[in-house]
């Protein structure tokens, strides 16, 4: 892996990620595809919506459909048809949302499958060979994401567990063609982020990411800790901040140093009827929208758009439950998180960051707010 640092614009960055699968463009951002598919969408279409990543689970692709049919294929590229860059997530967040608990003598996580109620215990071990069979681009180390609200003696103890579990993570993961990304914890305080940033630093990780936001904080406590944490963070490394992915999260993000995102707001959210646009939310089930001749928005290359096709039409096709609506959705929003980190990416470039952000919040705070 390389990461290099083309322009900066205050503390915002405009870089290149070079991974075994091909190149990045940074700030980027990640679809979702938890078990190796965006729902709705083909490995062609998030091609050709300009995708370079992608983000899948190891912990849902180890449970379904098993390790021994992505080995036969020669890991998840090779199963699931994708050629760009893939990023796997450890199932340390997975854990914490299907309630998983710590075991007694604190080494590993105990949780039931969604699928059969069977029992799961993952540990450092387990999930690092799990992603040295699924042989992503970019693996993450298994951690505990600390819950929100914690107090700080039980998030400083979460912390501390999840750096020994880090440290476990870089000695069994020694595999040249995938990179391993640290994650800092430690809740909302800045004094356990950094100390936690720190002891990453010294296991010599290929990049950071910050997990364990986006789990029901406030957007000010958020912010307070990138605040603190991204000047403390190496400016070699990429930097990759877990779960967090409104379009004015992500600006914020950017705008103090992160290179990295992955939200699954863009698939969700068209499964529940919302278009994003450079002009807010379009909610498509509103009635307005029975009659509307126009596309959902002008300009966009998303095969809905790009073909003309109007609201009303769209409109019908969810209220109807039509699965093309789902699909023509997706593309669109993926389309539009593409267009936004391009215009990011390009606004870094001019040094025209705080223009942009400026005219975001005055577009897309007027649209009604989005619950994660
Ligand atoms: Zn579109």
């Amino acid at each position: 892996m390389h990461f290099e640092c083309l322009a900066q614009d205050g503390a915002a960055r405009l870089g290149r990620l070079r991974l075994r699968s091909g190149e990045v463009a940074t700030p980027a951002f990640m679809p979702v595809g938890t078990l190796g598919a965006v729902k709705g969408l083909s490995a062609r279409q998030l091609h050709e919506l300009g995708v370079q990543m992608l983000c899948a689970n190891s912990f849902h692709l180890a449970l379904r459909p098993g390790l021994d049919v992505i080995r036969s294929h020669g890991g998840l590229h090779g199963f699931c048809g994708y050629k760009g860059c893939i990023l796997t997530d450890s199932g340390g967040f997975q854990a914490m949302s299907l309630g998983g608990r710590l075991t007694n003598d604190g080494t590993a996580l105990r949780l039931r499958s969604p699928h059969d109620g069977a029992q799961v215990l993952l540990d450092p071990a387990t999930v690092m060979a799990c992603q040295q069979v699924l042989r992503p681009d970019i693996a993450m180390v298994f951690d505990e994401c600390t819950a929100y609200p914690a107090d700080h003696h039980t998030a400083q103890a979460s912390m501390e567990r999840s750096m020994g579990w880090a440290e476990h993570c870089r000695a069994v993961m020694q595999d040249d063609d995938i990179a391993l990304f640290g994650i800092v914890q430690g809740g909302i305080y800045p004094d356990l982020r950094a100390h936690s940033l720190e002891r990453l630093m010294s296991m010599g990780f290929e990049g950071l990411a910050i997990g364990g936001l986006a789990v029901g904080e406030t957007a000010a406590e958020r912010l307070q800790v990138l605040d603190a944490l991204c000047p403390l963070m190496p400016p070699h490394k990429p930097r990759y901040l877990m779960g967090v992915g409104r379009p004015l999260d992500i600006l914020e993000a950017v705008r103090r140093g992160v290179d990295l995102f992955d939200c699954v707001i863009p698939s969700r959210h068209a499964r529940n009827g919302q278009l994003f646009t450079m002009q807010g939310i379009v909610r498509i089930r509103n009635a307005a929208h029975g009659a509307a001749r126009a596309p959902v928005e002008t300009g966009c290359p998303c095969p809905a758009c790009h073909d003309g096709l109007s609201l009303a039409f769209l409109h019908h096709l969810e209220r109807n439950g039509d699965p093309l609506w789902v699909q023509l959705a997706t593309a669109h929003n993926v389309s539009f998180y593409m267009r936004l980190l391009l215009m990011i990416r390009q606004a870094i470039g001019q040094g025209t960051l705080e223009a942009l952000h400026r005219h975001a919040r005055e577009q897309l705070e007027t649209s009604a707010p989005v619950a994660y």
